[in-house]
């Protein structure tokens, strides 16, 4: 719940006048505030009390927290809605693969690596897991000290999650990979959360909550926000899927159009704990992708269960107001010569790589000239008066294609076989042909073009 400037109005000190702040009046420096473009600090005359209520209200409604540290740091939290059409989800969930004391060492060493190497190339982006969990499934500190050692050592930077019932261990953990790595230490209860106040408050790392229900949790969560430990992650406690989902909207919907600050943490959630099958699992891993999940744990990472995940957070996570798009240029495939022809298509993304990849498999060498259309597709940038012969023409002159092929054929899409004439009034010299209506067809159509079919 966003605050509003007249809310803050009311707590500043109405010297009007003063300026100090950089504002003619203590309304217009409130109303900076509520927008972001001023601090609170810009105002000498407010008391510590003060101060501190103003930056809360302020604050996000749900909390960043940062785990590890680099570039392979994941930030989560900080999102700002309910639905995703209303602006954008901005910080998509970590994925995390649970490792276990007590699993065998070929095993442990597999699952540590698969999250550094399993990656997935998906029109231009490296998608991939994010997190190793590590877990006292055996209930020995010495154990899973050494796990954390052995993860610490192998997972190159990757952050860490480290599971423990006792304190004890998730401070040997902690030592043993270093507090500096920032990895998150789950979980706070009831039963702990004494000893974790007096034990954990200097660790300066995030630290997990959990509880049976969403009441205790809060309560937990006060607690430690009154003790200073601050940067939370929150588990509900809920193993079946519909609990889960329920318990994500309720924690969403809580901070976000109530303003509930005991809730307003990302979370972390267990498909790995909720089923046995690994495509149950995938469903529940899916269902927590589009449910506000800030942390998802996966029993293992297997790449037909990772890679429809990871598209789904892309999808999930990708700007609904900002088309995907690709640089708008001359894209060279198969090392062209002065000899080969030319393919014109829009740069929205997917566009881009399917018809990249079919020119790719042919083996052909070819330009594909990428229009700038706003990331909008083929049919739909025509609709709007941007992809037509008018507009490809004046992008084919000022390309510079010309001096890089005498091959007068421009390839366009067949779904666009209307621009044609158009085309060629602008393009006097050239030959339009008319591809194929979809990009699967590149494989048979370019071939049989340049008469290698
Ligand atoms: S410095 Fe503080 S008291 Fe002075 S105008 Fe700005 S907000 Fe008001």
């Amino acid at each position: 719940m966003a605050v509003k400037g007249t809310d803050l109005v009311k707590l500043l000190p109405k010297k009007t006048g003063c300026k100090e702040c950089g504002f003619p009046t203590c309304f217009a420096f409130a109303m900076k505030l509520a927008t972001g473009g001023a601090k609170v600090s810009d105002c000498p005359y407010l008391s510590d009390e003060v101060r501190e209520k103003i930056e809360d209200l302020l604050a996000p409604p749900i909390r960043p927290i940062t785990i590890g540290t680099g570039d392979k740091a994941l930030l989560i939290g900080d999102e700002e809605v309910i639905y995703r059409h209303e602006k954008t989800f901005f910080h998509p969930p970590g994925i995390g693969v649970l490792v276990s004391d007590t699993e065998d060492e070929k095993d442990i060493a597999r699952k540590i690596k698969s999250v550094e190497e399993m990656e997935f190339i998906w029109i231009g982006r490296t998608l991939k897991a994010d997190l190793v969990v590590l877990r006292c499934a055996s209930g020995e500190k010495g154990k899973f000290v050494s796990l954390v050692k052995k993860a610490a050592e192998m997972a190159d930077g990757t952050p860490l999650v480290l599971m423990a019932d006792k304190i004890d261990a998730l401070l040997g953990g902690l030592e043993a990979c270093g507090k500096e790595q920032k990895p998150l230490l789950y979980a706070i209860t009831e039963a702990n959360i004494e000893e974790a106040i007096s034990k954990l408050g200097q660790a300066e790392v995030p630290v997990a909550v959990k509880a049976e229900d969403l009441g205790k949790l809060s309560a937990l969560t006060e607690k430690l926000k009154e003790a200073g430990i601050q940067d939370l992650v929150v588990d509900p406690g809920s193993r079946k899927l519909w609990e889960a989902v329920r318990d994500q909207i309720f924690i969403r919907r809580a901070a976000i159009k109530q303003g509930f600050r005991a809730l307003g943490y990302p979370t972390i959630t267990f498909p790995c704990l909720m089923a046995d099958d690994p495509k149950r699992e995938l469903v529940i891993a899916s269902a927590l992708v589009t449910r506000y999940a800030g942390i998802i744990v996966l029993s293992d990472l297997k790449e037909d269960m990772l890679f429809p995940l990871v598209v789904l957070r892309l999808n999930i996570y990708t700007d609904p107001r900002v088309p995907m798009a690709v640089e708008s240029k001359i894209y060279e495939i198969n090392q062209p010569t002065d000899e080969s022809p030319v393919l014109l298509t829009t740069n929205f993304a997917l566009t881009y790589f399917s018809v990249a990849n079919e020119i790719e498999a042919t083996k052909v060498p070819a330009y594909l000239a990428i229009q700038d259309t706003e990331g909008l597709s083929v049919l739909t940038s025509w609709s709007a008066g941007k992809f037509n012969g008018e507009t490809a023409g004046e992008f084919i002159k000022k390309s510079g294609i010309e001096q890089k092929t005498k091959n007068r054929k421009i390839v366009i899409p067949g779904v666009l076989a209307r621009i044609r004439g158009e085309l060629e009034d602008e393009l006097p010299g050239w030959e339009v042909v008319i591809g194929p209506r979809e990009a699967a067809g590149i494989s048979s159509f370019l071939p049989e073009l340049v008469g290698r079919s």
